[in-house]
């Protein structure tokens, strides 16, 4: 049987794992804490069009391709484990507070309308109508009904049932190195010193895949760690919720709010280049808090939850780098930068469909290793 060890489980090395493991492949996952890094933070949200703004077409194609597979992914988790996802379909608000907010949207919209998907104008009142805890100050908003969201960490605990279900190994270690031999992939050096061999490796450690030995000069992939700061409050029975997933630029920074069945309201993020960090500072919750507050004024009345960061791993073009690399046998899925969860069914498809048959999808085509030659980090 082919055996495929995945370096990382979040949801993208996960979800990969799950699926090859669906192929009939012998998968290990190897991760001292698994589904602890950026998509223990992640708010979940299913939103191509917001993610993929200022014309990133190829990133909003396989957003709306990975959407489409969303019911069926969660629903299949779901049937497999028991466990739900926390899928929502309920669209996300885009609201807009003068002209030049109104003019990102526009350019949303134009997006949208070239794939034939458009959203829906909203005046302030008939935003205000949908979602009454809206700021009174809303001008406008765009509407984009087939948008959901999910909740990341019901996801990787379902995700990591269907592996234990699929009878994939999750080993809570850490891969200090990627072997090769006759060059060609051989397997993986773990910290502790020993070695697992393999006739696969997928490098899927988010924004710490660069940082995994053994990868030859010009494959090490150019992801950088973006640290989000992001809250979770959570409604009391006096206090209403949103509907649906808002968003808006409140002081040339982005905020969103979502909701969740279980009363959670998800309140993020930041984005900060400062290395590895993941410090959550005073400074990013009251940034959080005061930007939700101009967009919903009434979130101050809610309970507090948590406040953590999490790395996201960007890339210089803000795409994900899928598929084969030079080094024979290592496949990359990583660089998933703001949609990681969003794009988690269609990485899982590809990579896993690459490892089975040795044919890469014509999806992954735009987001292949090779783009970043002579940009590698190292
Ligand atoms: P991670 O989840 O970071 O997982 C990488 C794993 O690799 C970790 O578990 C780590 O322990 C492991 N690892 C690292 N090094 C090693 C090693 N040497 N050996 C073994 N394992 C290793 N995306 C969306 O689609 N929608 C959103 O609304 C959204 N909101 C976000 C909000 C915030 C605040 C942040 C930070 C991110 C958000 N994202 C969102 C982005 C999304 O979370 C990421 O793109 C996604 O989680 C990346 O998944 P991953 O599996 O590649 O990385």
């Amino acid at each position: 049987m082919t055996s495929v060890v995945i370096v990382g489980g979040g949801v993208i090395g996960l979800s990969v794992g799950w699926r090859a493991a669906g192929h009939g492949l012998a998968v290990t996952v190897l991760d001292p804490r698994p589904a602890s890094g950026a998509s223990h933070a992640s708010a979940g949200m299913l939103t191509p069009a917001a993610e993929a703004a200022y014309a990133e077409r190829d990133l909003f194609t396989l957003g709306i391709e990975s959407m489409a597979r969303w019911p069926g992914f969660a629903a299949e988790l779901t049937a497999l484990t028991g466990q739900e996802t926390g899928l929502r379909r309920e669209g996300t608000m885009q609201v807009a507070y003068d002209s030049s907010d109104q003019a990102v949207l526009a350019e949303m919209q134009a997006l949208r309308e070239s794939f034939g998907a458009p959203g829906q104008w909203l005046t302030g009142r008939e935003a205000r109508a949908q979602e009454p805890l809206l700021a009174p100050g809303v001008r406008s908003a765009l509407l984009t009904p087939d948008d959901g969201s999910v909740d990341p960490r019901l996801v990787t605990r379902a995700l990591l049932a269907a592996l234990d279900r699929c009878g994939a190994t999750v080993i809570r270690r850490q891969v200090a190195e990627i072997s090769a031999s006759n060059d060609r992939v051989s397997g993986v050096l773990l910290a502790d010193g020993s070695q697992l061999e393999a006739d696969w490796v997928v490098l899927a450690a988010g924004a710490y895949s660069p940082m995994v030995a053994g990868l030859p000069a010009g494959s090490a992939p150019p992801v950088r760690p973006v640290k989000g700061q992001i809250l979770r409050l959570r409604a009391t029975p006096s206090t209403g919720l949103v509907r649906r997933t808002i968003s808006a630029v409140v002081r040339g920074a982005r905020v969103y709010l979502v909701p969740r069945d279980s009363g959670e309201l998800v309140v993020g993020a930041t984005q900060e280049e400062v290395g590895h960090d993941t410090q959550v500072t005073a400074g990013g919750v009251w940034q959080l808090l005061r930007d939700a507050q101009a967009v919903v004024p009434s979130i101050t009345e809610l309970s507090f939850g948590e406040a953590c960061a999490g790395l996201r791993p960007g890339t210089p073009d803000n795409e994900p780098v899928l598929g084969p690399s030079e080094l024979p046998g290592l496949v990359l899925a990583t660089g998933h930068f703001r949609t990681g969860v969003l794009l988690a069914p269609v990485t899982a498809e590809i990579v896993a469909g690459f490892l089975a048959t040795k044919h890469l999808s014509p999806l992954a085509t735009p987001f292949m290793p090779g783009r970043f030659a002579g940009l590698a980090s190292s």
